[in-house]
């Protein structure tokens, strides 16, 4: 069942959406070859908690740290580890914070150092089709619509969109109903109504989109190698606009 949010929920979602992009604002200065995704993860849980809320993912259905990180083939719920990074490594950092009992999720792809023009294309495609799904989710539409721009877009330079894993709603629970697909019809799928908080994250590969799991249980890969690109806001439906909540 959705829960639509009142203003003042949605302001306090605006709050923690705040610290997420603080978190990624860090991180964006610190992401260079040689960093490891474990230090990324020391950086982030200071923020947050600096800032007075929790980090969401820790401990979330037993995940051992603070953020996911996602390195090249990984599309999502990568363990942060000793590893250092690359020149033209791609990586995904994926950050949660909850404040005043309410989540906020943003994830984003970073280059280290320089990547291929091809990665950096893929980048900016992936990118795009987050901003076109946001600019569709409003009040008339429907949930559909959402994973149709994205799908269409990111199909039309033969990219895959990832199906094994959604967007979701945003509140009180890191994820809540409803689902939402990065691909899929247009004119399908609920209507979007005022209240609505929904976290919207595309994965966007070079390949495939059809995913293995890691060893760990968590870990998801491309089962092809190929690159693996995810942009990702949480959003509030008001009845005048659709609110970016994860952004300076
Ligand atoms: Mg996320
Ligand atoms: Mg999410």
């Amino acid at each position: 069942m959705t829960i639509f949010k009142s203003a003042r929920e949605i302001e306090i979602m605006k709050e923690a959406g705040k610290i997420v992009a603080e978190c990624h604002a860090t991180l964006k200065e610190k992401i260079r070859p040689g960093i490891t995704t474990k230090e990324l993860d020391v950086i982030t849980e200071d923020i947050i908690k600096h800032a007075g809320a929790i980090p969401s993912f820790k401990g979330h259905q037993g995940f051992p740290a603070c953020i996911c990180t996602a390195v090249n083939d990984v599309i999502c719920h990568g363990i942060p580890d000793s590893k250092p990074l690359k020149s033209g490594d791609v990586i995904t950092v994926d950050i949660g914070a909850k404040l005043k009992g309410y989540h906020a999720d943003s994830a984003w792809s970073y280059e280290v150092d320089k990547v291929s023009p091809e990665i950096e294309q893929l980048m900016k495609v992936a990118k795009e089709c987050l901003f076109r799904g946001i600019e569709i989710a409003r009040i008339g539409n429907r949930i559909g619509d959402i994973g149709a721009v994205i799908q269409s877009y990111a199909e039309s330079y033969h990219y895959g969109v990832v199906r094994d894993f959604c967007g979701h709603g945003v509140g009180q629970s890191l994820w809540e109903d409803p689902q939402i697909p990065h691909y899929g019809q247009p004119g399908k799928g609920a209507l979007i109504k005022p209240g609505l908080t929904i976290a919207i994250e595309p994965m966007i590969t070079n390949g495939s989109w059809k995913t293995k799991i890691d060893t760990d249980g968590w870990t998801a890969r491309t089962v092809d190698g190929s690159i693996c690109i995810q942009y990702e806001h949480t959003i509030a439906v008001t009845a005048e606009e659709t609110i970016i909540l994860t952004q300076l």
